[in-house]
């Protein structure tokens, strides 16, 4: 099954040659007498021409439809003045075929290639068809190019590709696991790995010193546009580097992967403390793309009567805080009184707005909002001199408990850029450091890791354990561009009475630390060095390359948004034998529903 070359590399520098190229037909065009065909693979399309004089040749010409599987051997030569098409590397020249042999027929496709109002539910179905579109095509490449460059770059300062189980056991991690029932031990589970962490670091201790690995990791959470049940780390460990090493080697790893994969230079790099960062911009992974910022009114709005703003000030996590639109006053009521319900979803009870008319009278003869009569004149100066503001712009207030303040005003920052037109175009990306070791769940009413219950914290700080956990920091670094989080790691604990403490301040017994981790507790006291390090997200980085929305546009073949393959139909039932092998007995509220396939919607 000889070809010659690519149909998409065919071009001047083979004219006047015979070559023999294979591929799909993309479009087919019966000119009266003469029949256009695009033929596309993987490198492009290239025209193929059949003229009625080879009689056979053009016979078999006019049985191709779209999408059929076809070889054609012809000479290339150029296209007539006036029909070349310069958007193709092989728009100069065409191929007149000698011969042509269907290889395979195609059924109707379920849509055109080229159609770009394809719902997502049509092309997950069809995923194969879909993934012959071009764009998905560059996509997948773009992305095996990226994964290559990363796993040059590692390979290159000694790091160590080594696999990890996926059949591993049930501990917490922070996001729910998949459990996989075990035939051997009846009523025993494995869960899929939410990462590879403990064995990474279990492999320093072992000496391996340098550890990379592009692995999948599961996390049975609600699919969102950047998230997936399987996604692809490029996970990383590495002995005896300290905090800013490891940044740095990782800083450069993200930069070679655009300058390889994507021709791309990255800026600087700037270092943001997370407390900096959730100050300015509400969000952890900012978008420095949004030249906007917030401004910290809870020290002003303690001295007020408002009471939406007083009262917030009061709480003892509560903010007040300020975001400044230049020339926001060119919106409409309507486009300000829609941000309300926009940020009603991160759970603020209103959003509070001044117009600036004119910023040298700030009173209601300046100012028009329905807040301006509860604030005195000097009130409204300090918040106009505060926020910088000018006449044309809109001032929006958020008051609230803090995470809910910072959650809001945050995205609201995030969204007005976009639609007003501010983000700049280009790359921004950041680190994000001095993350908390812990976080309040204040439904449980308990501390949780902020990162991973194996971060170390920073020195001396494990001493607010007991008595001011919040207070206590982590040697934790996020990585983020374009308000995209697509790295995190940290500095591990490397003492296993380190690790205790950790374990006791988020309240795991020593019974539990025993039988959940007891395994790294015991590698951690065998001499275990100086750790750290960091995954990237591989589906995440490469959307970002992409351009594209969904990292469901990166993935050969994602789940939708239920947790559903589309293509192959998956989840299922099992039969009734399965599940006794696995001693599984279903509990059903209704059992119709588990006998029938719940496959669509
Ligand atoms: N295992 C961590 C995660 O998946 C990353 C790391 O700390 O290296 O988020």
């Amino acid at each position: 099954m000889k070809r010659t070359d690519y149909c998409g590399r065919i071009d001047r520098r083979f004219l006047d040659q015979t070559v023999t190229i294979a591929g799909w037909v993309h479009r087919r065009r019966d000119h009266g007498g003469v029949i256009f065909i695009d033929l596309r693979d993987r490198e492009g399309l290239v025209q193929v021409v059949s003229d009625p004089d080879r009689v056979q040749t053009f016979a078999t010409a006019e049985k191709l439809r779209n999408e059929y599987c076809i070889r054609v051997t012809g000479l290339v030569r150029p296209r007539p003045e006036g029909t070349v098409n310069v958007s193709l590397p092989s728009g100069e020249i065409e191929v007149l075929a000698h011969e042509i042999e269907i290889l395979n027929v195609a059924a109707t496709p379920p849509f055109q290639l080229d159609d770009e109002n394809l719902s997502e539910t049509v092309r997950l179905q069809h995923r194969v068809i879909d993934l012959r579109r071009p764009q998905m095509q560059n996509n997948l490449r773009l992305r095996y190019r990226a994964a290559m460059s990363a796993r040059r770059y590692l390979d290159a300062l000694g790091f160590v590709d080594i696999e990890t189980p996926f059949l591993y056991k049930s501990t917490p991690e922070g996001a729910r696991e998949f459990l996989v029932p075990s035939r051997v031990h009846h009523g025993q589970f494995y869960a899929l790995p939410q990462s590879p962490q403990l064995f990474k670091q279990m492999l320093m201790v072992a000496g391996f010193d340098r550890y990379y690995q592009v692995v999948k990791c599961f996390r049975d959470e609600d699919n969102r546009a950047d998230r997936q049940p399987e996604f692809t780390q490029i996970d990383i460990e590495t002995s005896f580097l300290d905090e800013l090493e490891i940044r740095e080697m990782m800083e450069g790893l993200v930069r070679a992967m655009f300058r390889e994969a994507l021709d791309t230079e990255l800026p600087e790099f700037p270092i943001m403390t997370f407390a900096d960062a959730m100050r300015d911009y509400g969000s952890d992974k900012p978008d420095l793309r949004i030249p906007l910022r917030l401004t910290e009114l809870t020290d002003v709005a303690k001295t007020v009567d408002f009471k939406v703003f007083r009262a917030a000030a009061d709480l003892a996590n509560g903010r007040v805080a300020a975001l400044r639109v230049p020339n926001g006053g060119t919106m409409t009521r309507k486009q300000i009184d829609d941000y309300a319900p926009f940020v009603a979803v991160y759970g603020a009870r209103g959003l509070a707005w001044i117009k600036v008319n004119d910023a040298s009278k700030p009173n209601d003869q300046g100012l028009q909002s329905p807040i301006v009569k509860f604030l005195s004149e000097p009130t409204l100066r300090t918040i106009l001199e505060r926020t910088g503001a000018q006449s044309g712009d809109v001032i929006f207030f958020g008051a609230d408990r803090e995470n809910v303040v910072n959650d809001a005003m945050g995205a609201l920052r995030a969204k007005v850029g976009h639609d007003n037109g501010l983000a700049q175009p280009g790359w921004k990306p950041l680190w994000v450091v001095d993350f908390p070791m812990f976080e309040y769940n204040e439904d449980a009413g308990t501390w949780g890791a902020r990162h991973h219950p194996f971060t170390a914290p920073k020195d001396g700080h494990e001493d607010w354990f007991a008595t001011d956990p919040g207070r206590a920091l982590a040697k934790a670094y996020d990585v983020v561009l374009n308000g995209w989080e697509i790295g995190g790691g940290s500095v591990r604990i490397h003492r296993a009475d380190v690790q205790a403490k950790v374990f006791a301040a988020l309240q795991i017994s020593p019974d539990d630390q025993r039988r959940k981790f007891g395994f790294l507790l015991d590698a951690l006291s065998y001499g275990a060095p100086p750790h750290g390090g960091i995954a990237f997200g591989l589906d995440r980085l490469v959307a970002l390359m992409a351009g594209q929305e969904s990292i469901r546009d990166v993935i050969a073949f994602p789940k939708t948004q239920r947790q559903q393959d589309l293509l192959v139909d998956a989840p299922t039932p099992v039969s009734e034998q399965q599940l006794r092998d696995l001693h599984i007995l279903v509990r059903t509220s209704d059992p119709a529903k588990h006998a029938g396939a719940t496959t669509s919607g």
